[in-house]
């Protein structure tokens, strides 16, 4: 399968069509933003170390019967994918309070939550991804009907637990993390777009340390030994 035209260019990742309509190329770039892109920057070797962490974990969750938009990885930094529509809610589950909901409910930062939260944003950067609720995201025609949003919060749960477990036994707290999903040619919803250090967080459960996008956000360190970390963790 080869690159033909440039289909879409997002933050992380540009995606090119291929000879089969149904079927995507997607390239993981270098690019950091935190913020919706206030702060900006360029790791060499992010992409590649996010498209192994992403792949190596799309294959767990297809394992354990997840439906995603993974068809294989092509090389260090491109996979093949399967079109899908995206749907424009952002699926944030969490398991740790930090970050916005730590802002914007007050709860302390590092506070163990009392079950999954699983939250809806509004996947449109111009709006800096407003939260929504299941009102909003009938009411702004985002999913089809009601029990798209039961199926989103379903999977969001699952894909969660199968996680959180394969992290606690890698000694990495699970904080929390951003998913996204598309609809087939088929009507299926599938797992989209990338899970990584990009869009998880994780804290080393020995010594608290952050090991994902908050280390460019927060300059607390080299992206890279942080996200090389993650990778040496999901391959043990
Ligand atoms: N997240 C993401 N993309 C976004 C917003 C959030 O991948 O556009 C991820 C983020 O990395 C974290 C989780 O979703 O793992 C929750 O993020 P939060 O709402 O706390 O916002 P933040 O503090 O990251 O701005």
């Amino acid at each position: 399968m080869i690159k033909q035209e440039l289909l879409h260019e997002g933050k992380a990742k540009v995606l090119y069509k291929t000879q089969d309509k149904n079927l995507l190329i997607s390239e993981f770039k270098d690019d950091l933003t935190a913020g919706n892109a206030a702060k900006k920057g360029n790791e060499k070797g992010k992409g590649i170390l996010n498209c192994k962490i992403s792949t190596q974990l799309f294959e767990l969750l297809e394992k354990h019967g997840i439906k995603t938009h993974l068809v294989k990885m092509l090389n260090d930094n491109h996979q093949l994918i399967k079109k899908v529509d995206i749907i424009m809610i952002e699926v944030v589950v969490r398991n740790i309070a930090t970050g916005s909901l730590t802002k914007r409910l007050g709860v302390e930062d590092g506070t163990v939550l009392p079950f999954a939260l699983v939250e809806f944003y509004y996947k449109e950067d111009a709006l800096n991804d407003p939260i929504l609720n299941d009102e909003h995201c009938i009411m702004m025609d985002l999913v089809k009907s009601e029990s798209d949003l039961k199926e989103l919060k379903r999977l969001g749960r699952e894909i969660n637990s199968i996680l959180k477990m394969f992290f606690v036994k890698r000694r990495l707290n699970l904080v929390d993390f951003k998913v996204e999903f598309g609809v087939d040619n088929r009507g299926n919803i599938l797992l989209a777009d990338e899970i990584s250090p990009d869009s998880c967080r994780f804290w080393d459960m020995d010594t608290n340390e952050k090991l994902d996008k908050d280390v460019f956000r927060q300059n607390l360190g080299n992206v890279k030994v942080a996200y090389q970390e993650i990778l040496n963790r999901v391959l043990k």
